[in-house]
């Protein structure tokens, strides 16, 4: 099963907005990586993340370390100006990825997905920084990649631009957003999404017994071929090859009275007379 590690970059309430003092990159962030496990999950993808509570802080490199066995790490995070100070001119995502090269693709279709999700003026990039002993600067990717697994930091552009706030305290967007990056993941990890299950109304029951006994389905199809209103092909058992859609209708006929017993029985002796 493809698996991937999620960071919510920070922990606490930490790295507030200067647009708007509600929001803290720590906070949303938590609320995009419970969304974006939850769309992984459903896509088939096993996720593990970094913390189990906001409330508790990991060092780095241990963060990067529990990637170990996935195929992707991935930490979550708003962007901030120097300073901290207002910008409303500077709007774009950027991934930091491993200077390994091996997420440079993921890094780029990630950040892609924030520019054109969020509608970012300036374009998405991707970074590499390389920090002493030729690693990686990065203690997260660090640690991921000791574990040989490249990582994706990826900024949701800047919490120090207003528009960018307001956007990602709408919790339809983060939904969105946590949608269509798990989307990209899913496909990246090689996974193939699932189709969607056959509706029921789709299904077919080929024998008596294929029926559901909820809502008497079975119990009414069972009286009705007892009545010879339904006959099936005079095998043993029987095979009657109704759709779903085909046994609703005569449960509702059934329930309606149109398919009185005495009144199918009648009706066969008329046509063996
Ligand atoms: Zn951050």
């Amino acid at each position: 099963m493809p698996k991937i590690c999620i960071d919510a970059g920070h922990w606490g309430s930490y790295n507030q907005s200067p647009a708007n003092p509600a929001y803290f990159e720590s906070k949303i962030m938590w609320q995009l990586q419970e969304l974006l496990c939850a769309e992984l999950e459903k896509l088939g993808v096993q996720t593990v993340k970094t913390r189990q509570s906001p409330e508790r802080d990991l060092p780095l490199e241990q963060r990067g370390a529990l990637a170990e066995g996935c195929g992707l790490f991935l930490s979550l995070h708003s962007n901030a100006t120097e300073g901290n100070a207002l910008r409303e001119d500077i709007d774009y995502p950027v991934s930091y990825v491993s200077i390994s090269g091996s997420a440079d693709d993921i890094g780029l279709r990630l950040a892609r997905c924030v520019e054109q999700t969020l509608g970012t003026v300036q374009s998405a990039r991707i970074e590499h920084k390389t920090g002493s002993g030729g690693k990686d600067y990065y203690g997260v990717l660090r640690g991921a990649w000791a574990k040989g697994v490249a990582g994706v930091i990826l900024e949701h552009s800047f919490h120090t631009n207003s528009r960018t706030v307001r956007w990602l305290m709408q919790p339809e967007n983060l939904q969105t957003l946590a949608i269509r990056e798990a989307q990209i993941i899913a496909e990246y990890l090689g996974t193939k999404i699932p189709a969607t299950p056959a509706s029921p109304a789709q299904k077919r029951y080929r024998y008596l017994r294929d029926l559901p006994e909820s809502d008497s389905f079975r119990a009414i199809i069972a009286e009705l071929m007892e009545a010879g209103i339904i006959r099936g092909d005079g095998g043993t058992p029987p095979v009657i090859d109704l759709s779903h859609d085909m046994v609703r209708l005569l449960v509702m006929l059934h329930r309606a009275g149109l398919l009185d017993k005495n009144q199918a029985k009648n009706h066969n002796k008329e046509n063996t007379n």
